[in-house]
């Protein structure tokens, strides 16, 4: 677990740098007051450089709180969407090890690599998974397991997982995915198709509790890899 996080790889232009730690800062105080959030997690989101998980080109928008394009037609999440998911994922237990499903542009990635000793994390776009296990290292992020695969039942060889965490909707979760979670272990999703809810299960020794989070609205979760 590293709090330090290499901000200027030497990737994106002169002067973002210098602002961000400011925009990013700004950024938090914008979140704080929009719901209950974590420290920790804010804490953490005041350093992650998120301008080096989107495209160049959108980079002066990197600290607003917005969704924005990271290509083959997927989206990086809204920072108040990580902060929420994770603040949700954090309430409980310690967390030892954690699986992402739909990895994306590695930013609630690199989020969870800083608050978990371990975290798995995967992909079907292989492409995507490239760039971002290449901005992960040039950032000092190495406790990330990044696989390229469809997650969609999940990733039982790695498991069993205290925190399943989902950034891409589905209908219905394939059961697959709460057999790997431990006892105590949450799972995060958004579910849904048309209308979306963020949704937390809990696995306790009588079974799984269930609780509605709030609305959402994320890319769908597909099968088989790209
Ligand atoms: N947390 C990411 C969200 C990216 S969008 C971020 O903030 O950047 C959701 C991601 O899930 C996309 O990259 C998409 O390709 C991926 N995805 C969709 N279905 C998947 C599946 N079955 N297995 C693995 N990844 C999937």
């Amino acid at each position: 677990m590293s709090h330090s996080f290499s901000t200027d790889p030497g990737r994106h232009a002169a002067g973002i740098g210098m602002t961000s730690q400011r925009t990013r800062d700004r950024l938090v105080e914008t979140l704080e007051q929009l719901a209950p959030l974590d420290a920790r997690v804010l804490d953490v989101m005041r350093q992650v450089p998120r301008h080096l998980f989107v495209e160049e080109a959108l980079a002066s928008r990197a600290y607003d709180n917005v969704s924005l394009p990271i290509g083959h037609g997927q989206t990086i999440s809204q920072p108040l969407t990580v902060a929420q998911m994770t603040t949700a994922l954090l309430q409980g237990p310690p967390l030892r090890r954690v699986l992402e499903i739909g990895t994306g542009s590695g930013y609630q990635t690199a989020v969870l690599a800083a608050l978990v000793p371990e975290v798995v994390s995967i992909e079907r776009i292989a492409a995507l998974a490239a760039r971002t296990r290449r901005i992960l290292r040039d950032i000092g992020v190495r406790n990330v397991a990044l696989v390229v695969g469809d997650g969609g039942q999940g990733l039982p060889d790695k498991g069993p997982y205290d925190g399943i965490l989902v950034t891409a909707a589905a209908a219905t979760l394939s059961p697959k995915l709460f057999e790997q979670l431990a006892e105590g272990g949450r799972l995060i999703a958004p579910v849904g198709a048309r209308e979306q809810a963020l949704r937390r299960f809990t696995r306790t020794a009588d079974g799984l509790h269930e609780e509605r989070l709030g609305d959402a609205h994320f890319v769908p979760l597909r099968r088989g890899r790209s």
